[in-house]
């Protein structure tokens, strides 16, 4: 992706652990790369194709003058996700901040912080075959797009399926979303998590009735295989009920250890079953 710059832009702050720190203040200095694609602004010469590199620049600074942070860490975290989620356009960023004259008692040129951090695209499936259904999905679909750092961009349609697992229940209502969003992986699961307990979801019996259940499917194209957190989701290659509604948003994205779409994954699925 294009990429802009802004090379360390001196500003005067009171960040710091300590107390002096926040009543004196001293001199820091920010450096910016913004990931944005410029192709049509290379192209037209206009700058409302692009991203002001003027406008970031004050709004960095005002920002980061008008907040006292005790880290550097605290100051870059909560600005990227400031330009994240309020300059149009922009997919990633890079800061770099700089505290050269940090109270270490120690001659040094500089110390500094930096992060990336960037909009990642995630698939995530949803179920329920309690109570009312559709409510707590519509909720699910609610309470996700409420999260600050999460927007929806796609909801399939909920389809109806008959229960998996062997257990006497309720048909199920089945449903996949595509999100926008800031969280790793982890976070996610967690804030899927709190929505699930929210829409009063209680365990009893494993592949039993549930009034929510939302499984992380795919997270950009990672792989993840942790104890509690595999990505993409390990059952989602049989599971109908995930790759029809998949299918319907996203037919063309590719399983990033099989290579296969899901188009030719639900496919297979639906084959499997006539023969
Ligand atoms: P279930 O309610 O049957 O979907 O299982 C929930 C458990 O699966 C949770 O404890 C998660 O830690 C774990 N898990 C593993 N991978 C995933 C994933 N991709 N999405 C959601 N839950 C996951």
């Amino acid at each position: 992706m294009d990429r802009i710059y802004i090379k360390r832009l001196e500003f005067f702050a009171k960040h710091g652990v300590f107390q002096e720190e926040n009543v004196l203040g001293q001199k820091f200095l920010i450096s910016a790369v913004l990931h944005t694609d410029i192709r049509e602004a290379g192209k037209t010469d206009d700058l409302t194709k692009s991203i002001h590199y003027g406008d970031v620049s004050h709004m960095m600074k005002e920002y980061l003058e008008s907040h006292t942070f005790a880290l550097l860490e605290r100051a870059v975290e909560t600005l990227a996700e400031k330009m994240l989620l309020e300059i149009p356009g922009l997919q990633e960023v890079e800061l770099e901040m700089e505290k050269p004259w940090a109270p270490i008692g120690l001659h040094l040129e500089t110390v500094s912080v930096a992060v990336r951090r960037k909009w990642h695209r995630a698939y995530i499936a949803l179920g329920s075959n309690m109570g009312q259904r559709e409510g707590y999905m519509q909720m699910a679909v609610d309470e996700i797009g409420a999260i600050r750092g999460c927007e929806v961009e796609k909801v399939s349609s909920f389809v109806r399926t008959a229960p998996y697992g062997g257990v006497e229940q309720e048909d199920f209502l089945n449903g996949c979303m595509q999100i926008r969003t800031l969280f790793t992986p982890r976070e996610l699961l967690e804030a899927l998590q709190a929505i699930e307990q929210k829409a009063g979801r209680e365990r009893k019996i494993h592949w039993g009735p549930r009034t929510l259940d939302l499984d992380i499917i795919f997270y950009d194209r990672e792989v993840i295989e942790e104890e509690d957190l595999q990505i993409p989701h390990v059952e989602m290659a049989k599971r109908d009920f995930v790759l029809l509604p998949l299918r319907e948003i996203a037919p063309w994205l590719r399983h990033p250890i099989t290579g296969k779409s899901v188009g030719e994954m639900a496919e297979e699925l639906t084959q499997h079953y006539v023969m």
